[in-house]
């Protein structure tokens, strides 16, 4: 696998950083393994942290993948691979970007965050299909029912004293 700097570079975006391709990046290619803390803690939660499938562990990424910013029409995804030391003993899960499509130099690098309804925030990723929230899909009817309600309280007339 080559190095991650030999794929992508960490570069400005309007609020902040990103990853960019600095070379064509093939459907299905790795891009790099995500490497950081892992925090043993079921309450941790930060914006960047990866949650590692088990419900207790995140990992807090170091860059450059700390800067992958969110899309609703993503051109990569995290993927967790288990890992086994050689005693048979379960090892850290393993995070890898990986392209979903052919992603072109100097374009930027996405994931879907796919946040939990909990987290979410208005989403301004600008793709044709944005969903308007950083949200996982599945969760994004309860979402938007949700805000119908809060924005119908809000019109409501105020009852006077
Ligand atoms: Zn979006």
């Amino acid at each position: 696998m080559p190095a991650w700097y030999e794929i992508i570079r960490v570069g400005k975006v309007p609020y902040g950083k990103g990853v960019f391709a600095i070379r064509t990046i093939t459907a299905g290619e790795t891009i790099g393994k995500v490497t950081g803390k892992v925090i043993d803690d079921p309450e941790y939660t930060s914006t960047y942290c990866i949650d590692l499938g088990d419900g207790v562990k995140s990992l807090e990424p170091r860059g450059p993948f700390r800067y992958l910013n969110h899309c609703c029409e993503p051109n990569a995804k995290l993927f967790l691979h288990e890992t086994v030391y050689e005693d048979g003993t379960p090892g850290p899960t393993e995070v890898t970007v990986e392209a979903l499509c052919t992603i072109e130099p100097e374009e930027e690098v996405r994931i879907d965050y796919a946040w939990d309804i909990v987290g979410a925030i208005p989403c301004l990723c600008g793709a044709s299909q944005c969903r308007g929230w950083i949200v996982d899909p599945e969760q994004l009817p309860k979402l938007l029912k949700k805000q119908k309600k809060l924005t119908e309280r809000d019109k409501a007339p105020q009852k006077s004293k």
